[in-house]
């Protein structure tokens, strides 16, 4: 109740919510209440949780923040939703995002811009900007996010929360609506790295329905939240540390790096030198791999049909030329470009083969370091219409956060401090695969 309060006083003005259903709600935190009588409560049950509109909810609008889902209630619930809710956790709402998850700043959104808590002239990051949005301005005390190229990550650093993107494959993509499928991983989104591991032991679990999630023994990622950091191995990828990063994230990042060498961890420098190509490469893919999910909205099944069309091409055309935002469409026929004959050796065959580079380039810094260290985004959160002016610039500032999701690994955000403008800036820890504990951990001992 105190959150449905304070969600109804205060989401208006930050438009982190763009489903709510108070019945819904209620119902559940009463079916929660019984749970906790009978004896039955884990450490989740009854605890509030917001879902990223991009995950299947059987009974809610799941509209991924489009037009063309603006109609669409599920059917089904997502397995990382489920296993939550099986848990106790009660649904507080929908969060706002970019539409289909395409976007570095939430300004995508069928539904309008969620805003920076700190300042609401200013941009929550993206995709998941509602997500982080609501824990920050505690209208939820944690939420789901997904992380294609840094949508965990990116708008949990402008927000001032903590966020982790999990090694690909360890929580199921089964209802959670595709952009990129070798990319998308879903992740929690709290204020602190302790909650992120309480909420992905529930989440973590090996899904027959997802044919790329893997099956591995449970795992406690809880283990080594009190592990100290004395005689860690922190890299410094020197393609990270340049003077385009804004004053304040140097500053962040400073006190990061004091922060560690306090307790012990040692600072070596590492390098990923395919890091300026992983940009091209990650357009590439992902609009390669959106293109092909995203051909499914035709008007036929369900979601947006338009009312007008003289024949079945004309139905399928006016749909999407209606149903989808300009991003959307943009990412659309670049991927189908890039998918064509005759371009597919010259762009998407190039790109699988960076991808692979960049993987290796991160193989070869763990071999001299345990954890990276690195920052999200090369400034604080953007005022509101004007890093989304130019498509480019928006792809560029994702520079820091999609290697990781070329190379599969788990990497999260957590706070490190304001800026000199008021805005919260956070860093980044990038770990090997599967080694969420230990990032987890990490970021536990610098809180
Ligand atoms: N900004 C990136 C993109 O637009 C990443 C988005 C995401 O992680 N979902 O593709």
């Amino acid at each position: 109740n105190e959150y449905l309060t304070a969600i109804n006083a205060q989401n208006p003005a930050i438009n982190g919510y763009i489903t709510l259903d108070t019945d819904k709600t209620l119902a559940a935190a009463a079916q929660a209440d019984a749970q906790i009588a009978a004896g039955n409560a884990t450490a989740l049950t009854g605890v509030p949780i917001a879902f990223k509109d991009i995950f299947c909810h059987t009974g809610w609008r799941t509209a991924c923040a489009s037009k063309m889902l603006d109609n669409f209630v599920a059917p089904y619930t997502a397995t990382v939703v489920q296993n939550l809710l099986d848990a106790g956790m009660v649904t507080l709402g929908r969060t706002n995002m970019d539409e289909f998850a395409m976007g570095s700043t939430n300004e995508n959104s069928y539904y309008g811009a969620a805003k920076n808590p700190f300042n609401h002239h200013h941009v929550t990051g993206g995709s998941s900007g509602g997500s982080a949005v609501v824990v920050a301005a505690r209208l939820a005390p944690v939420a789901l996010g997904s992380d294609t190229g840094g949508s965990i990550r990116q708008p949990a650093s402008h927000c001032g929360i903590t966020g982790l993107k999990p090694t690909y494959g360890v929580v199921s993509r089964f209802g959670m609506i595709a952009y990129a499928s070798s990319f998308d991983q879903a992740g929690p989104m709290a204020q602190t790295a302790e909650d992120c591991a309480i909420l992905l032991n529930t989440m973590a679990s090996f899904d027959e329905r997802d044919s790329t999630s893997l099956e591995r023994e449970r795992e406690d990622f809880t283990r080594d939240l009190n592990q100290p950091l004395k005689g860690l191995k922190i890299g410094l990828p020197k393609e990270y540390f340049t003077p385009n990063n804004s004053a304040d994230v140097q500053a962040a990042l400073q006190n990061a790096m004091d922060l560690l060498k306090q307790q012990g961890a040692q600072l070596v420098e590492v390098s990923l030198p395919q890091t300026e190509l992983s940009i091209p490469a990650y357009y590439v893919l992902a609009s390669a791999e959106a293109s092909t999910n995203l051909s499914r909205y035709d008007g036929v099944r369900y979601g947006h049909r338009a009312k007008e069309f003289a024949n079945l091409d004309e139905m399928y055309s006016n749909t999407r030329a209606e149903g989808f935002g300009s991003e959307v469409k943009r990412r659309i026929m670049i991927g189908t470009y890039v998918l064509s004959h005759g371009y597919y050796d010259a762009y998407y065959l190039k790109a699988q083969k960076l991808r692979r580079l960049v993987a290796n380039d991160f193989q070869a810094a763990f071999k001299q370091c345990d954890i990276i260290l690195a920052p999200n985004a090369p400034t604080s959160a953007p005022e509101l219409n004007s890093l989304n002016q130019d498509p480019v610039q928006a792809y560029l500032s994702d520079i820091y956060t999609i290697a990781v999701n070329l190379a599969g690994l788990p990497a999260l955000s957590l706070p490190a401090g304001l800026g000199a403008d008021g805005l919260p800036i956070g860093v980044q820890l990038i770990g090997n695969y599967f080694s969420e504990a230990k990032i987890l951990g990490a970021a536990h001992q610098m809180q």
